[in-house]
């Protein structure tokens, strides 16, 4: 995150102050750097500027708002998993025309809801799906565009939890499935076959798989487009790695020319999911040090961030790197950065090397994707405050939840 950066022993997010904005806010806090988000999106817009293409912002990496108005005034897509990523897609002001719908599950209501809003794309992910599309598109008397999402069955070398290409997992279908269902959807009535869709997994540090099953996928539409069924659009999902620690992240612009490539002389459109890769390194999240604890051969730094917070650590054993906020000199100690929560899974790092105190603050960096979009109340703790700088500028993008709207939708019953 080069928008990140210590003047006189401060730590500022571009021009701005996160001693100043942990005083003022409060902590866990979250916080963005347009400039870092902004940044991220051009490296794309660069590498594929051969290829025609569309970006679409994979929503569910952080659902803010904000953070989908901004990426809506840049003018990309936007990949969703849900009707509730729908409606804050639309409540943001991004372009249905330019929405594609992913995931298994998707309900009556929530695929009523995205051909009333006129979307670019259903990625169908089963049989039972089609039919379901075609019954819904039928009674409001509507065609549904449809792609498949295909699983090539390459091995994205990534984390098994965020693997999604292998034919084990529960995603997309069987490529060698593809053509019969092609067929069949062109068939029924109230469809209309428009692309072909695949996503191989997360936090993808090798560019071959990313290739391979773009390989596999043009020789799919190659001999779709034999039988006459052609398509508009391939879409070849997200899954760009980030810099977490010391990984060697791919290049975009190799990735940009390989796609290139293989895309010159095709009149299909290239879209494009990245979520990570958008919103990763442009989000940080602050913590207050409460207790540091000491121990026989092991010390914590119990700290006000906890895995409702920030489940990534506990549910992938993920890696983010932890700094102090003000610059100390000292022999660091070794520490276990762990939150509050009654779970032995509720850490943030482990054997962190550290100068702190109690009432420190501390970064915790890397943390715009999957972090505010997958907290939760666990132990009945209201989720963060949100703020966007811009240069000096500071937004507050969503305010601290409290005890009070935490408990808005329950109701005693004696
Ligand atoms: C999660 C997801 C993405 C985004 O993945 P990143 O690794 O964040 O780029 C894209 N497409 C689909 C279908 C997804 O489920």
């Amino acid at each position: 995150m080069n928008t990140l950066h210590r003047l006189e022993g401060r730590l500022l997010l571009e021009g701005v102050s996160l001693d100043a904005l942990a005083e003022r806010f409060g902590t866990p806090l979250y916080v963005y750097s347009r400039q870092a988000l902004e940044e991220a999106y051009q490296a794309y817009v660069q590498a594929f500027s051969e290829t025609p293409h569309l970006i679409c912002y994979a929503v569910k990496a952080n659902s803010s708002l904000a953070i989908l108005n901004f990426f809506a005034g840049l003018g990309t897509g936007f990949d969703i998993v849900s009707g509730g990523e729908l409606a804050r897609v639309l409540a943001a002001g991004g372009d249905p025309s330019k929405i594609v719908f992913s995931g298994v599950g998707k309900t009556a209501d929530e695929m009523r809801a995205a051909i009333k809003a006129g979307i670019l794309c259903f990625n169908v992910e089963s049989l039972s799906e089609l039919h379901r599309l075609s019954r819904v598109a039928g009674e409001m008397g509507r065609i549904a565009p449809v792609s498949f999402r295909v699983n090539p069955d390459v091995d994205p070398k990534t984390h098994p939890y965020i693997s999604t290409g292998l034919k084990e997992n529960k995603f997309g279908v069987p490529i060698a499935d593809a053509p019969a269902l092609y067929r069949l959807a062109a068939s029924l009535p109230n469809l209309k076959v428009t692309g072909i869709d695949c996503h191989i997994g997360s936090q993808l540090i090798d560019l071959s798989p990313l290739a391979d099953a773009a390989d596999r996928v043009l020789a799919l539409v190659d001999a779709l487009a034999a039988e006459g069924i052609t398509l508009h659009h391939i879409d070849l999902g997200g899954g760009v790695g980030i810099r977490y620690n010391d990984e060697t992240p791919p290049d975009l612009d190799a990735y940009g020319r390989a796609l290139a490539a293989r895309f010159s002389g095709r009149h299909e459109k290239l879209l494009l999911e990245p979520g990570r890769s958008l919103v990763g390194n442009a989000g940080l999240l602050l913590t207050r040090v409460e207790y540091l604890k000491p121990g026989d051969g092991k010390n914590f730094a119990i700290v006000d961030v906890a895995m409702n917070d920030l489940m990534r650590p506990a549910l992938y054993e993920a890696y983010h790197e932890i700094i102090s906020v003000k610059q100390k000199n000292g022999s660091p100690t070794r520490y276990d950065i762990v939150g509050p929560i009654c779970e032995t899974g509720d850490f943030i790092g482990f054997a962190r090397d550290m100068c702190i105190e109690e009432g420190d603050l501390l970064a915790i960096l890397s943390t715009g994707a999957y972090g505010m979009s997958m907290a939760s109340n666990y132990n009945s703790r209201p989720r963060a405050a949100e703020v966007l700088v811009n240069k000096n500028e500071i937004h507050l993008i969503r305010e601290r939840e409290t005890q009070d709207s935490l408990m808005a939708c329950e109701r005693l019953v004696y």
